[in-house]
């Protein structure tokens, strides 16, 4: 109430919900902390702080910034710190009336968990100049850890923010004062914050908002750069220094610093005009116009920065004509711009969306320039670029959402990216690393098939003497099967990389003179200690059962619960299937994952360091699907079927018809070989269907779904329009499609299409939590780690023909947002892994599917628990 007008009035007017809105608003509008004061002589202060702080407390956006309880009177304050959650932060106590009361205080502050603010105050009166200031500050700091036990990061430091400009000659420095006291006592008084209140330092320039913006970012950023941790101030209502006309500014640093004895004067002189350029246009509106007014290189770092497209070519076109050759646009304001996205994204204050977005911004700038430079195109881009990075989705893999943001997020860091797509034979990536002569390799890919690619890709470069550092990154690709797995087959650096951005730091690690070595000795050495760690392990591990130990204590279903018949037997095809009944079955959790922002959905909108990305992004991905459900951009197939299926052994027996006498296909399982205590069992899928022997009836169902037609027109229309966030968004929301698809058609399964579970009721949340019963096991997961089993569900279930859906040579799925499983309908039935199996099993396995134990192994690469 003593900081702001409107929230006095609106508290006095007893219109709290309003008042709430105050505080919601700063929040916001990035305020990192609420003070909350009701100091007001006609209110109940002590009553009207609790009820104010116990509304705030209902208010999650609100309540998740600290409170500051803020009054001069100490019964208010402690009426406010009985209400605040969390850690609190009291404003303020001082040794105004000595020691003994500032101690009382201090020790109760200290009893409800808060932190302090303490003015520079004490029996004389406020501390004004730097020295009192330092000796006030250093006296209660000792009190505070000495006498109160007070630890001293709760302990905040206000040294008094006096009014400057004043017309009085003593004032003229109080500025100063307050930033050279707060350099002092930084630099003694260790882990103790210092505050401020901001708005103090212009109040004489009242009613002339611009002005007083100015004054506060100039002191700001001074006193900052001294030490200062916190302010109060309007966080809606500051000016970026950078953002200051210059004459103004330098008049205001005249002020604050006190750098002239007419420095008053002088900004008097400039305060009414620049009141009135800049008023009538105030809030948000004026920031998104008020851009628009600056220079163009300014524009052009804004627009990169922002990820505005809307004037990305006129203004280009502006600059063009300021520089001599269109090239020095992109290596001078563009690369600039791109520059200021590498250390926001690099410090944490971007994240991928906003940088992806902030590529688009500078593609299209780009390609306007295109024309003009073509013919010196060529030198140019090998001039400027850091380095050339070939990437490539391995042979047999078709997903490239990572690949594609590694490739962007690249070439915003200024390295030449040459990407071969996907599906890309080790010959067609030695044969263009050759020709282009590139820096880095980068293999990429999703399934466990492209771990074995890429182990093949690198001993062809060893063989073809390449010594170029190779790259490894994807869903399944890990440190360990790095190091353990490809790096002996190569000679030169290779060095998986955890995520999309990690890719600047090690590929610039790779390139740069000064870093190459130490990086690669230490990737080497780390990478080595993985493969020491991994033989000690293997010798000392547990015991494996056998694969008859194993089968023996396989589990037994209740066989003699009847096993509910499917509605129909075959297959049907459910083709086109309507989009709009599947975007309330998405699962969102996994596309922020795609996009590197972690938390789950929807908490992850409201997260306080990655909530307003992931905000933008999903209001983008909104509006995309929403136009791709208005307008058929994209077409979702699927193909369902049920079997009359019983076990034999480790096999699924499925038959042509309930006469169960012609076997049509076999699904071979995989059974867990580790040893298991407490009874429980060794797994196979198998385990989840009636035993032939036993004479029990049971069924099997397996469905092919995508939503992937239409996506490479979709996309190539994006990427024509040089627009890879819109593409790489295009492709996470097919994906999600068709993971949406897979659980709606789950779902009319078991309440319809099979009707096993006929009453089920589930909400999507549910559903994501699979609270259902039976489960949808998919080849190449886990429990069924054999991708080559994907053949027998597809011909199965004529996913070409019903559902146009193919296979890979490593049984990648086409389109690539496609998923695709089977049915197993026993309240038994869970998801688990097979993990490490032993060669008895891989044999049997091998004999069982008629294929040599060779081929078994390379398809079960990583689950064979010894070495080929
Ligand atoms: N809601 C998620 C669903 C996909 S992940 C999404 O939208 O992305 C869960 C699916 O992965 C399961 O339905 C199943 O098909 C597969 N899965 C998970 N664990 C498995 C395992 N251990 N073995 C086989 N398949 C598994």
């Amino acid at each position: 109430v003593t900081g702001s007008r409107r929230f006095a009035r609106l508290v006095t007017e007893g219109r709290v919900e309003e008042a709430v809105e105050v505080a919601r608003q700063q929040v916001d509008n990035g305020a990192q902390m609420v003070d909350v004061n009701m100091d007001e002589g006609l209110l109940d202060s002590e009553a009207a702080m609790a009820r104010f702080l116990n509304l705030l407390a209902a208010e999650p956006d609100i309540s998740r910034v600290p409170l500051m309880i803020d009054s001069s009177k100490w019964s208010v304050i402690e009426a406010g710190l009985k209400c605040v959650q969390g850690k609190g932060v009291v404003n303020s106590i001082s040794l105004k009336e000595g020691e003994a009361q500032f101690l009382e205080h201090a020790r109760l502050v200290r009893r409800y968990g808060a932190a302090v603010v303490v003015m520079a105050f004490d029996e004389q009166g406020q501390a004004d100049t730097a020295d009192r200031k330092v000796a006030i500050a250093g006296r209660a700091y000792r009190l505070l850890t000495e006498r109160a036990g007070f630890p001293p990061e709760d302990i905040i430091l206000d040294p008094n923010i006096f009014a400057i400009a004043t017309g009085i000659e003593e004032h003229a420095a109080y500025g100063l004062d307050y930033i050279e006291a707060t350099r002092r006592i930084k630099a003694t008084l260790p882990h103790t914050k210092v505050s401020g209140g901001v708005s103090n330092v212009s109040f004489s320039f009242r009613g002339n908002d611009p002005v007083r913006e100015a004054i506060h970012s100039v002191f700001l950023y001074h006193a900052i750069r001294a030490g200062m941790d916190m302010g109060i101030v309007n966080a809606g209502q500051l000016a970026i220094y950078e953002d200051i006309p210059p004459d103004l500014r330098e008049r205001v640093e005249d002020v604050v610093l006190n750098r002239r004895p007419d420095a008053t004067e002088r900004l008097l002189a400039v305060a009414e005009t620049a009141g009135r350029e800049r008023a009538g246009t105030a809030g948000n509106g004026r920031e998104q116009l008020e851009w628009r007014t600056r220079p163009v290189r300014e524009r052009l770092t804004h627009a990169l920065v922002e990820g505005i497209a809307d004037y990305i070519v006129e203004d280009t076109e502006e600059a063009r004509q300021l520089f001599d050759r269109p090239i020095e646009v992109i290596e001078g304001p563009l690369m600039d711009g791109m520059n200021v996205v590498g250390d926001l994204f690099g410090s944490g204050k971007m994240f991928l969306p906003q940088v992806v977005k902030s590529a688009r911004v500078m593609k299209k700038a780009v390609a306007h320039l295109i024309p003009y430079i073509e013919a010196e195109k060529q030198a140019a881009n090998d001039a400027r670029a850091k380095g050339k990075v070939l990437l490539a989705t391995v042979k047999g893999d078709v997903h490239d959402i990572g690949k594609n943001i590694v490739g962007v997020v690249l070439q915003c860091n200024n390295y030449q990216v040459i990407d071969l797509g996907v599906m890309v034979s080790a010959a067609k990536i030695i044969e263009t690393a050759r020709a282009e002569n590139v820096d880095i390799i980068g293999l990429s890919g999703l399934i466990t098939p492209s771990l074995e690619e890429m182990s093949f890709t690198a001993g062809e470069l060893e063989r073809e003497g390449f010594r170029v550092p190779l790259l490894i990154g994807g869903a399944t690709t890990s440190r360990v099967h790095t190091a353990v797995k490809i790096e002996p087959r190569y000679h030169g650096p290779t060095v998986h990389v955890l995520d999309a951005s990690r890719a600047v730091g090690v590929a610039s690690s790779l390139l740069s003179d000064a870093q190459h070595d130490d990086f690669v000795r230490g990737v080497r050495d780390e990478y080595r200690k993985v493969r020491e760690e991994r033989a000690g392990e293997s010798g000392s591990g547990r015991e494996r059962p056998t694969l008859a130990e194993a089968r023996s204590n396989r589990l037994r279903v209740d066989a003699s619960v009847p096993a509910p018949r499917p509605c129909f037997l075959g297959v049907r095809a459910l083709a086109p299937y309507p989009l709009a009944e599947l975007v309330d079955y998405i699962d969102w959790t996994p596309f922020f994952q795609a996009w590197e922002l972690a938390g789950r959905y929807p908490a992850i909108l409201e997260d306080p360091t990655v909530g307003a990305a992931a905000r933008n992004l999903f209001a983008d991905a909104e509006r995309m699907l929403d136009e791709i459900v208005a307008e058929n951009l994209l077409e979702a197939r699927a193909a369902v079927g049920f079997f009359p299926a019983n076990a034999v052994g480790d096999d699924i027996e499925l038959y042509a018809d309930e006469s169960r006498r012609d076997v049509r296909a076999v699904i071979y399982t995989l059974r867990q070989q580790l040893s298991k205590s407490g009874g429980r069992p060794n797994l196979a899928l198998a385990d989840f269907v009636a035993p032939r022997e036993g004479g029990s009836i049971d069924y099997v169902g397996g469905f092919a779904v995508t939503a992937g037609h239409g996506l490479d027109a979709l996309v190539a229309r994006y990427e024509a329009a040089h627009d890879d966030y819109s593409a790489i968004l295009a492709k996470a929301l097919a994906d999600r499609l068709a993971e949406a698809l897979a659980e709606r058609l789950h779902e009319r399964v078991r309440t319809e299409l099979w009707g096993y579970a006929r009453e089920e009721s589930l909400n999507n949340e549910a559903l994501i939590r699979e609270a259902y019963q039976g489960i949808r096991p998919a080849p190449g997961y886990p429990a069924c780690p054999d991708h080559t089993e994907k053949r027998t569900l597809f011909d199965l279930l004529g996913a070409g023909e019903r559902a146009g859906m193919v296979l890979t040579e490593s049984y990648a799925m086409l389109p690539t947002a496609s998923v695709s499983g089977w049915y197993f309908w026993r309240p038994e039935a869970r998801y688990f892994g097979v993990g490490k199996v032993g060669r008895d099993q891989v044999e049997d396995y091998a004999r069982r599917k008629g294929i040599d134990v060779a081929t078994a192994e390379r398809w079960l690469a990583t689950n064979l628990a010894y070495e080929r």
